[in-house]
């Protein structure tokens, strides 16, 4: 038996990346999975493809989070298709990098629309789902950067630090239906957000002297902690962030 057997999960920004990994470890531990995509369907048809023939059915959506009519036709498809969705995970976002005094309001409000609006549309469609259903997990894919400052990316920041009190005053309010509400924080993971960082040597060097665990965090890394909120076993665990970042928030430097 796997560990989300019976259970229906929604992955946002699924076809790449963090999302990729937690939609194929949901689905390799039994759940059934609507694997989000908004763009190239191909990656994201393909894990539905692998996933349904490893056992549990699973199916590509196409939805732009940011859209409130997108997401409501995609919660329903999921629904109709694999059942009452009973865990999300908000995992859809962009980086957009501007110095503060360039940054324009188009992008500013692309930023937001993704990372914190999507999140908060998809929770609320999923949520009234999953309080008919006796309850549900919801994960929200936030970043350091609820917390921590990142030059030249307020927006971003902006939207993960609203994230968190997203997922705080969700976790309170919906907690009587039964459903918990969690956030993990990546620090930095080998991902195609980061591509270019990927093949820098001093972004590895400023890693290696920033991060205690001195190097990227992999996808699956992120997805191992997305599997236990997601699962019964985080059955008294709501309202919390739990940081996959190798130390990164606890670093220091003497002073
Ligand atoms: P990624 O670029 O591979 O994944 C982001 C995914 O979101 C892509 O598949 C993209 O197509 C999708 N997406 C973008 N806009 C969308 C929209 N409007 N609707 C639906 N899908 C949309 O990068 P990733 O690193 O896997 O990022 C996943 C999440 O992790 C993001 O929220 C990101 O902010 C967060 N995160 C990443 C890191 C890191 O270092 N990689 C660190 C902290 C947080």
């Amino acid at each position: 038996m796997g560990e989300l057997e019976g259970k229906v999960a929604l992955v946002t920004g699924a076809g790449t990346g963090i999302g990729h990994a937690i939609a194929s470890r949901f689905g390799h531990e039994g759940a059934r999975v609507a694997v989000n995509y908004r763009g190239n369907a191909e990656p994201a048809e393909r894990l539905a493809s692998e996933l349904t023939e490893a056992g549990a059915r699973s199916i590509a959506v196409q939805a732009d989070v940011s859209k409130s009519a997108e997401v409501g036709a995609m919660v329903q498809r999921v629904v109709s298709e694999l059942g009452p969705v009973t865990v999300l995970v908000n995992n859809a976002g962009i980086e957009e990098a501007a110095p503060f005094l360039e940054l324009d309001e188009e992008s500013w409000n692309r930023v937001l629309a993704v990372n914190l609006t999507g999140a908060f549309l998809c929770a609320q469609a999923c949520g009234r789902v999953m309080r008919e259903a006796g309850g549900g997990a919801i994960v929200n894919i936030s970043s350091v950067h609820e917390d921590l400052p990142f030059l030249e990316n307020t927006a971003y920041c902006a939207a993960k630090g609203g994230l968190r009190m997203l997922m705080r005053n969700a976790a309170v309010e919906l907690a009587e239906f039964g459903i918990r509400v969690n956030n993990i924080a990546p620090g930095p993971i080998a991902t195609p957000i980061n591509r270019e960082a990927l093949e820098d040597p001093e972004t590895l060097a400023l890693l290696r002297r920033v991060v205690p665990l001195a190097r990227w965090g992999e996808p699956e890394e992120v997805a191992e902690v997305a599997l236990f909120l997601a699962s019964d076993r985080s059955a008294y665990v709501t309202g919390a962030t739990y940081s996959v970042d190798g130390g990164l928030v606890r670093h220091t430097e003497p002073v």
